[in-house]
């Protein structure tokens, strides 16, 4: 293939970035792995890069639940026990780049709640996404991560509500699919509500 002239699209200024949930239990081998979950982490370093060298903020989201959350099989709930609170599960894949001092928003901590969009997760001061992103004078969201038809999609759908743009770096996504066609599903009802679709071979950096 000939070298490409024209210039892949760089995020804004007023851009960041969020990686959702990539935590070992969603990688395969993990308590709810998904299919594949480990290939969204290349993409998704690749996005970090970029954004990084950019000094664009980098967020990162995770399921970050107490033992007896409702949303256990044990419990009632539709998952096997996942991301437990200081678990080797909960914890974010080693081969993931995470920044220095990491901006970490965690969800699902109510043990009564269940919490897919990362728009509400706190970090450790109390401070929600949604907080956050308006402090740093966010208005366009680059998301992927796991899983595109439940984390992703919520918190996709959260930002276009409240008014941001968003791009879903769809290489850097992976679904459940508890249902066959789950994951296109989730793109279609994100694409509906406005998001932009990109990956990140197209991200400029
Ligand atoms: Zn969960």
């Amino acid at each position: 293939m000939a070298a490409e002239m024209k210039k892949s699209p760089s995020p804004e200024t007023d851009s960041a970035l969020i990686v959702v949930d990539v935590e070992n239990d969603f990688l395969p081998g993990g308590a709810l792995g998904v299919r594949a979950g480990d290939q969204v982490i290349a993409p998704m370093n690749r996005a970090i890069d970029v954004f990084l060298k950019e000094k664009l903020p980098v967020l990162y989201s995770r399921d970050w639940h107490p033992r007896d959350h409702s949303s256990f099989q044990q419990n009632g709930g539709p998952w096997p026990p996942h991301c437990v609170q200081d678990t080797e599960g909960a914890r974010f894949s080693s081969d993931l780049s995470i920044s220095k001092n990491p901006l970490v928003f965690s969800k699902g901590t109510n043990a009564a709640q269940e919490e897919y969009s990362a728009f509400h997760a706190r970090d450790t001061a109390g401070n929600t996404v949604s907080e956050v992103l308006e402090r740093l004078g966010v208005r366009h969201v680059f998301i992927g991560g796991l899983a595109t038809d439940y984390c992703v999609l919520n918190t996709a759908l959260d930002l276009l509500k409240a008014g941001y743009r968003v791009t879903v770096l769809t290489d850097a996504c992976r679904a459940v699919n508890v249902a066959p066609h789950d994951g296109e599903k989730a793109l279609e009802k994100m694409i509906a509500a406005g998001a932009m679709m990109m990956t990140t071979q197209d991200l400029g950096g």
